[in-house]
């Protein structure tokens, strides 16, 4: 594997020539000690892929070469292996000497130098000392075998040993790895520390790049303060390194040939990231710092400038990089799940199967990142079919407190803050964050960790917080000893300056040099961000003008040639050859050919799939997610075929053509809030595709209530951010108690205003297929919220006509369809939405209550009030106008739509009263006993139909 690898390099154009000898020799030189090669090449040779397979194969047999080549080395050693006491008892102690190597690998983190403020006082690990291991300071000058470390030499006096475990173990770097099941992978992480002892050379270039790179964090603050003193800024203070960080890790994923970095992150230190990350132009901050708006009035109501995402272009060495900075809300870790969905989708875009181009960074800080459950989510996803992105960066500020909150026994239970990434294994790389040397290696480590592995990594960055949680606050109210500590402590690129100066590397005047040039830039308004691509190559992101200022119309021509819809539903419904069906399956799929012979009326999940399969016939991929989806909770979708013979799966909306769109159906894991999350930072990156989510029953959305909240139902008006994610949440009185009836529609209502979302309880097939086709093949990105069926899922009534999908379009309302009602004659009309449609029809068959006409309101937002006038306008003799619901009076569409009904009826007749029939109000959402509900319902259905309460 290392010589495929090596044979590669030497095969690559710029390694090709005559240079192979000297090549042969710097890769030995490597091998025995990283440091004895400059900067560059160690650089390259880190990023070998599975650079220690040779290792790791050779290690059984190292110990025993080693003994060997120590005998023959030490005369006197080979002699006394004559007596079998000496040698048992140098064995003995050599395999002590191992233990106490493992022993740092293991528990050297909990000894490591990690707090710049040096405030916390850790316990002394027993495992680290000599004694506990038989050990003692007698034994220091005896030479043993290092057999399994990477220190580059094959046998140690112990007290060099001990020296490089602690160098390289409890210096300012503490690494969690044992943890990690794999041995390649935790080889990986010894070789690259022990290697270097944690402490790798770098070029004065690059001690002199970090120096700039702090430069610029901390002069960014201090002009902010300085010229917007007392305002919020949420500053970057006390984590300064997080700039160098930022810095290296977007080069290097750079010159692995990643095309996009996509970050999220919380408040504080964004503004630092905007302008010396990102590029934004330091004068467009300052203006919003004067209140200046970016938005007009129409755009919506923006969002205070520490929320604001960013896009911009950087260079890197392996080519042009395109960075996004997500929006965000004040929920600190909501926006990690959709930073992933955002790289997924643009992952998909690219076809990056692995994950190669396009990288996530998450940055959390470290109350959130231990307080948050969405965080456990968000790494649940990391691994997953659905989810995964090829590993995600996660770097946590850790200030050490979390706005008012430091007491380690009041913020967490764990010991680190970090401790919920163990769980899918990723390495975790505490850092000290006043050592900025130390936080460029652990940046490069987990960046080439994570493109070689392919899996989750942490940097957990030890820093603190120079001032309050916002620049207003004053800390020493509720840590006094912290801050009494801060006040005093001089600030990273002070410290490094000075280390720097004292070695030789820049003199006094080159420091000051590098803080004036920066404020000088700064001043002038200029970017301050060297990487900046000043003409960005468009190529790198997608064009969403189309999509913008699409007017909010209802109609929408969705009807497509029968005969096409035909051949299609043929091929969604042909089976491949030796395919086991199951039995039930097999009968719906046989009935779905027939409906599309015409010989069965047309049923929901025939007209669902059917949909799906002319939008990704009209060139658009669809991806559809959520707790069983594949089958569909209620047994109604069978997008996805189980052979019964061998358990294989067979999505037949895959297979429509060899070259079409993507087409994504995934269960998934029983999450809600990462989920939902996720999706929305799918769908608001990749404008052409279908994204659905389906909640198991539709109220558990609330587990996800952040994200509607805070992201699909205002994301647009706070950050001109478009998105046509799709929900489908079931919802409907069946009698099955509080828990599964209901899916809030009163709480998406309560959220609608200025055209932010659209509200849809469809009640036949052929507006499911119309509602689909609309949402994805009209230009207006807006989410859809779908009160979606069960038991209608399969009710005899609720069917449609082939020629219904074929020629109709959606109707956001439907008037009386039963020729036994005459508009003219109808003395009550009824007004409802959903399933209860169903139930008020066959009340007034069961009465033959031909006087009442029934309308659907199957769009209650943005409400049709044109569309219901032109409907109420027909039925001229009306002398009652009721709505009814079955959801309880204080839930369902009652208290926010009744005003657009109103004005509609008063518009018609203003002598007329809109009056209510349903349940009454209700602090549960359903009533829990079957009885009780049928009874409800018959009290109601009586009031509609009768007017007979
Ligand atoms: P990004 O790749 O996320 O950095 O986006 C690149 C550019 O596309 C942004 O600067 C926006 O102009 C535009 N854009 C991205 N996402 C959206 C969206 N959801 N709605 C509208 N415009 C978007």
């Amino acid at each position: 594997m290392q010589n495929a690898s090596m044979e590669e390099l030497w095969l690559s154009s710029h390694f090709s020539g005559g240079n192979q000898t000297y090549l042969d020799e710097l890769f030995e030189a490597y091998l025995a000690d990283p440091n004895s090669v400059p900067e560059q090449w160690r650089s390259v040779f880190d990023k070998l892929p599975n650079i220690n397979d040779e290792v790791t194969t050779d290690t059984p047999h190292q110990p025993v070469r080693d003994h060997f080549l120590l005998m023959g080395k030490a005369p006197n050693l080979a002699a006394d292996t004559l007596a079998p006491a000496i040698v048992t008892e140098h064995e003995r102690k050599q395999v002590r000497v191992h233990q106490l190597a493992t022993a740092y690998r293991f528990r050297g983190h909990q000894q490591s130098k990690l707090d710049p403020l040096n405030l916390v006082e850790r316990p002394k690990v027993p495992d680290l000392d000599l004694s506990f291991h038989g050990l003692s300071d007698a034994d220091s000058d005896t030479v043993y075998q290092c057999g399994n470390f990477y220190f580059g030499k094959t046998e140690a006096p112990l007290k060099e040993i001990l020296a490089d475990l602690e160098s390289t173990y409890c210096s300012s770097v503490g690494a969690e790895f044992t943890h990690i099941v794999n041995t390649a992978e935790r080889r990986w992480i010894e070789q690259r520390m022990e290697s270097v002892r944690s402490k790798p050379e770098y070029s004065v270039e690059a001690k002199k790049h970090i120096l700039e790179r702090l430069g610029a964090a901390e002069g960014m603050e201090k002009f902010l303060g300085s010229k917007y003193p007392g305002t919020k800024r949420f500053g970057l203070e006390g984590g300064e390194a997080l700039i160098p960080l930022m810095d290296e890790l977007i080069q290097r994923s750079g010159s692995y040939g990643a095309k996009e970095v996509v970050i999220g992150m919380a408040h504080r230190g964004r503004l630092n990231m905007l302008v010396n990350i990102l590029g934004k132009n330091p004068s467009d901050l300052f203006e919003e710092f004067e209140g200046k708006s970016f938005l007009s009035e129409s755009q919506g109501s923006g969002d205070v400038k520490y929320h604001q995402g960013f896009s911009s272009n950087v260079m890197t060495s392996g080519g042009e990089l395109h960075l996004a900075l997500a929006f965000n809300p004040s929920h600190l870790e909501i926006a990690a799940p959709v930073v992933e969905g955002s790289v997924r989708a643009r992952q998909d875009r690219r076809n990056d199967a692995t994950g190669e181009l396009v990288v996530p960074v998450n940055i959390h800080g470290d109350a959130a990142f231990a307080g948050q459950g969405v965080v456990m989510e968000t790494f649940q996803m990391s691994q997953t079919r659905a989810y995964g992105t090829g590993g995600t960066v996660h770097i946590v500020i850790n200030n050490q407190v979390g706005f008012t909150t430091s007491k380690q026994e009041d913020a967490r239970s764990t010991e680190y803050c970090t401790d919920i990434a163990k769980m899918v294994q990723a390495p975790i790389f505490h850092v000290n964050g006043d050592d900025p040397e130390a936080v460029v290696f652990v940046t490069q480590m987990a960046i080439d960790y994570r493109q070689q592995f392919k899996r989750d990594v942490v940097i957990d960055l030890v820093c603190y917080r120079r001032r309050g949680h916002n620049e207003a606050d004053e800390p020493a109210m509720t840590q006094p000893i912290m801050y009494s500590i801060i006040r005093k402590h001089k600030s990273t690129f002070e410290l490094y300056a000075s280390k720097l100066v004292e070695t030789g590397v820049v003199t006094q005047d080159y420091v000051k040099q590098v803080a004036n040039d920066y404020r000088d830039a700064l001043e002038s308004g200029e970017h301050v961000a060297k990487a900046l691509v000043k003409e960005p190559n468009s190529e790198l992101f997608v064009d969403w003008t189309p999509y913008l200022n699409q007017p909010v119309v209802d109609d929408f021509d969705s009807g497509m040639d029968l005969k096409e819809l035909q051949a299609l539903a043929k091929k969604i419904n042909t089976t491949p050859e030796g395919f086991s069906m199951q039995r039930q399956v097999n009968k719906i799929i046989e009935d779905r050919i027939k409906m599309a012979n015409g010989a069965l009326p047309v049923n929901w999940g025939f007209a669902e799939t059917l949909a799906y399969a002319t939008v990704i016939e009209n060139g658009q991929p669809v991806r559809i997610t959520g707790q069983d989806v594949g089958r569909g909770t209620f047994v109604h979708r069978h997008a996805v075929w189980h052979n019964q013979k061998d358990g294989s799966t067979y999505v037949p909306l895959a297979h429509l053509s060899e070259d079409q769109p993507k087409f994504q159906i995934y269960d998934s894991f029983l999450s809600e809030e990462a989920v939902l999350a996720f999706e929305y930072g799918y769908a608001t990156t990749m404008p052409n595709a279908m994204v659905v989510w389906e909640a198991q029953f539709g109220d558990f959305a609330n587990g996800a209530q952040v994200v509607i909240d805070q992201f699909i139902t205002s994301g647009e008006h706070k950050w001109g951010r478009l998105c046509g994610l799709t929900m489908l949440l079931p919802h409907g009185y069946e009698g099955q108690g509080p828990e599964h009836s209901s899916a809030r529609l009163e709480r998406f209502l309560q959220l609608c205003a200025e055209q932010n979302i659209q509200v849809i309880m469809p009640t036949t097939p052929a507006q499911v297929f119309h509602m689909l086709r609309r949402q994805a093949i009209r230009n207006l990105r807006k989410p859809l919220v779908v009160m979606s069926p069960k038991s209608l899922l399969r009710h005899k009534d609720a069917t449609s006509s082939l020629e219904e999908l074929a020629n109709g379009k959606f109707e956001t309302v439907i008037s009386e369809v039963n020729d036994k009602v005459d508009p003219k004659k109808a003395k009550r009309l009824v007004l409802c939405s959903g399933k209860v449609y169903y139930d008020l029809v066959d009340k007034r068959e069961k009465e033959q209550a031909y006087d009442v006409a029934i309308v659907r309101i199957e769009q209650l937002y943005p409400f049709p009030e044109q569309r219901l006038l032109d409907v109420v306008k027909t039925f001229k003799r009306v002398e009652d106008v009721v709505w009814c619901q079955e959801e309880p009076m204080n839930q369902g569409a009652w208290y926010s739509s009744q005003h657009h009904m109103r004005k509609v009826i008063n518009e018609v007749n203003n002598s007329l009263y809109l009056r209510y029939a349903g349940r009454e109000a209700s602090a549960s959402p359903a009533a829990g006993y079957m009885a009780l509900h049928l009874e409800q319902l018959e009290k109601f259905l009586n009031d509609a139909i009768l007017n007979v309460q």
